[in-house]
């Protein structure tokens, strides 16, 4: 058990869909505040109305429910440290903005985006770094003041240091040591009155007392201007853990949207609610991106959420990047599908059969089950797996019901001699119906395979589906003999 209680929170930006990338740092939050009694918090960092969108929201919460991550506070359930919505919280990041210049921290500036745009031109073409030159930085604060007052259009910016160093601490990779002459006077609040991600998630990090910062790597970056800032204010740092990237699945760069594009051509997905409609389980999305920057002894590789919490800590955290590995999601996806029991997976993988369009008998579903679990990779593998379940007939494929070698006349003789014995047997289970099968093989002089092959392709309409014994016991006799029938048929017109 880790000692005192985290408070942790997953703090999207509502500019896209949730990705592996995203729930695996809300899976991280979420285990931290369950293994050490805390709080998970999601908290919505919607300050960048350019990049909005409306229902990206509602898509998060959906997927991280689908995920099994209910969080305790938030902005659809509220809680004591609300508002939980970045955009209805701008004033109280205005008064803090304005502690930051009253304690000599920040400053507003005046440049116009022409100049700006001057000044990076120029340090371009000295091929120095692009930043901000400082114009503004030592106006006199009353004069600031006073011009803000007459409305003048401003930002607000971090004065940054223009010596010394900064210690930043992060969980996983120990300290990094910046030099405050290599960072900017970034701009904390925008010229419309909205604070940046600097300042925003920074005061609500303090005020909503986070005490474990789970965030991409990305950051990294701008993690010295996030420990100023709280030097700044003179609070409490929380801990900061900047977690792995995910490579492409070729391990070579950086996944990237141009990539997740690419991927959806191979019929993969990153996007959460894109794996849900794909049949994947979120027991193996969760198995699988657990362990995506985390391992528990190196060798266990099956968890349930539940284990999980049992067993996560931060220490087993691993920084180096972690590239995306689609085939270990299918295992993954093998196991969990296994693992459930037979009748949450008919429940599961009924709206798969519906959706295929298929009318889903219950009784037959229910006994199909035991043939269909050890096959699924995906849900969605189902229809075609055992679809032929549930339709009237199985139009058989005329060259298929040759298998690899019979003539015509071979398989025409063979299916009614097959049609015959199975009228006849007590029960169609493998027991009573393989030794006669390769009995008449032998017979007749021709494959066992080949008659297997005419008999399944017969009964099922597939070169492949679940063993075929088991397959004609679900069926039942009668529509057994029906479909050999319809073979039948196929072949004798077949000969003629
Ligand atoms: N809104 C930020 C993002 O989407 C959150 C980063 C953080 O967790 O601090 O990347």
């Amino acid at each position: 058990m880790n000692s005192k209680p985290a408070r942790v929170r997953f703090a999207p930006s509502p500019t896209g869909r949730l990705h592996l990338g995203g729930a695996r740092t809300a899976l991280y939050d979420y285990l931290l505040a369950r293994a050490t009694g805390g709080q998970f918090i999601l908290r919505i960092e919607d300050t960048d109305r350019k990049r909005y969108q409306p229902e990206a929201e509602a898509e998060f919460v959906r997927a991280l429910r689908w995920l099994g991550l209910e969080w305790d506070e938030g902005p659809d359930i509220g809680g004591p440290y609300g508002p939980y919505r970045q955009s209805e919280r701008k004033e109280i990041y205005q008064r803090y903005a304005w502690e930051l210049v009253e304690r000599g921290h920040a400053y507003p500036c005046f440049c116009s985006a022409e100049r700006l745009q001057k000044v990076r031109e120029e340090q371009k073409r000295r091929k120095e770094s692009i930043r901000y030159d400082g114009h503004c930085r030592n106006i006199p604060p009353a004069e600031a003041r006073a011009r803000v007052e007459a409305g003048e259009r401003h930002v607000i910016r971090f004065k940054m240091p223009r010596e010394g160093q900064v210690v930043c601490r992060d969980a996983l990779r120990g300290e990094i040591v910046y030099d405050n002459a290599n960072l900017d006077d970034s701009i904390l609040v925008k010229s419309d009155g909205l604070a940046l991600y600097h300042l925003a998630s920074m005061v609500d990090d303090h005020l909503m007392e986070i005490t474990h910062v789970l965030r991409g790597s990305e950051w990294l970056p701008t993690f010295p201007l996030h420990v100023h800032i709280y030097q700044a204010f003179g609070w409490e740092q929380p801990e900061w853990v900047h977690l792995s990237v995910f490579l492409k699945p070729s391990g070579k760069g950086k996944m990237s949207k141009r990539e997740a594009a690419n991927l959806m051509k191979d019929g993969r997905s990153i996007f959460i609610t894109d794996l849900e409609a794909m049949g994947y389980l979120p027991e193996a999305t969760i198995n699988w991106i657990a362990l995506m920057g985390w391992s528990y002894d190196d060798r266990t590789e099956f968890f349930t959420l539940d284990d999980l919490v049992q067993k996560f800590s931060i220490r087993k955290l691993n920084p180096a990047p972690a590239a995306i590995n689609f085939s270990k999601f299918d295992h993954f996806n093998g196991l969990h599908i296994r693992a459930l029991p037979l009748d949450d997976l008919m429940r599961r993988v009924r709206p798969f059969f519906e959706r295929a369009g298929y009318q889903v008998d219950d009784e037959k579903l229910r006994q199909i089950m035991p043939i269909l679990q050890p096959r699924l990779k995906t849900l969605s593998d189902a229809p075609e797996v055992a679809g032929f379940f549930f339709e009237d007939r199985a139009e058989p494929d005329p060259q298929r019901l040759l298998g690899k070698r019979l003539t015509p006349a071979q398989a025409l003789a063979a299916a009614r001699r097959l049609r015959a014995m199975i009228d006849e047997w007590p029960d169609l289970s493998q027991e009573t119906g393989e030794a006669p099968v390769r009995a008449l093989a032998a017979e007749m002089n021709v494959k066992a395979g080949d008659l297997f092959a005419l008999l399944r392709e017969a009964v099922t309409g597939r070169p492949v589906s679940p063993p075929i014994f088991d397959t004609m016991v679900i069926l039942g006799r009668e529509t057994v003999l029906q479909r050999l029938d319809r073979a039948i048929e196929i072949l004798a017109a077949m000969e003629n």
